[in-house]
């Protein structure tokens, strides 16, 4: 199996384990083009073409792992074939096909997932993995208007432990609640990825979190969500706690080389 497909799975098994990833929640998307060997290049679909509802131009002929509509994260981490499937972007950008190994239909999240990954690539990043969960912490913060604010919650977050900082040194972006699904979330996700956040926030649902691969996905947004259990730990024990200073939070930037 590739081995985007393995990780994939080992991180699904977290998202359950962590409860951030109830019933079917959550979806994670990867673009294993690089990854997929000639003989499974040429392979021919099992199902589709089917429509994205978009056209995506640079995603012509790419390949994605995609977990399944419908299909809980839990089951994923077992048998991620089962789960999940592999499909190719048709030349006309605008449909996809099904190549294995189950015609397993992807997401239905899947338009807005493939128009991120669009995004990064005309950007060119290097950015191949896209995950949304549910991480209990975190969502709370986003019921308060005090933690909605552009990079107060980013602040807090990183004053709590030094690694915050450096592990995920864009911070939280926020974009306020939006109905899930819609084109409108996914326009809004897109520009606070290019406002250069690779964690989003959305209000009172979830997080939407881009790096190179899955794994490095998930520990962007369990480092953060650590933070907010600090924070929460603290407040529980009856105080606000102080946070880092500012001065200790450059001095990171300053010596680690972080880009805020
Ligand atoms: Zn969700």
């Amino acid at each position: 199996m590739i081995t985007e497909i393995q990780q994939t799975a080992e991180v699904a098994g977290y998202l359950w384990e962590k409860g951030w990833a109830e019933r079917n929640g959550g979806n994670i998307t990867v673009n294993i083009t690089e990854s997929i060997d000639p003989d499974t290049k040429s392979l021919p679909p099992i199902a589709g073409p089917f429509p994205i509802g978009k056209t995506l131009p640079r995603l012509k002929g790419c390949f994605f792992y995609c977990k399944g509509t419908q299909k809980r994260m839990r089951d994923l981490a077992r048998a991620p074939m089962a789960n999940g499937s592999i499909i190719r972007i048709c030349d006309d950008c605008s449909s996809y096909e099904i190549i294995a190994e189950n015609p397993v239909k992807p997401t239905s999240e899947l338009p807005s997932h493939l128009a991120v990954h669009d995004y990064l690539l005309s950007k060119g990043s290097p950015y191949r993995a896209s995950l949304h969960t549910h991480p209990i912490e975190l969502v709370a913060l986003t019921h308060s208007r005090k933690w909605m604010e552009k990079d107060a919650a980013t602040r807090m977050l990183w004053s709590m432990i030094p690694e915050t900082k450096a592990f995920c040194p864009r911070g939280l972006g926020m974009v306020p609640y939006l109905l899930p699904s819609g084109v409108e979330l996914a326009e809004a996700t897109i520009k606070a990825i290019d406002d250069d956040y690779d964690v989003v926030m959305w209000e009172k649902h979830g997080v939407f979190a881009v790096d190179t691969d899955i794994m490095s996905a998930f520990d962007q947004v369990d480092v953060l969500n650590k933070a907010a259990q600090i924070y929460i730990a603290a407040r529980n024990m009856g105080f606000e706690p102080d946070g880092m200073t500012d001065a200790q939070m450059q001095e990171l930037t300053d010596v680690f080389g972080l880009p805020k």
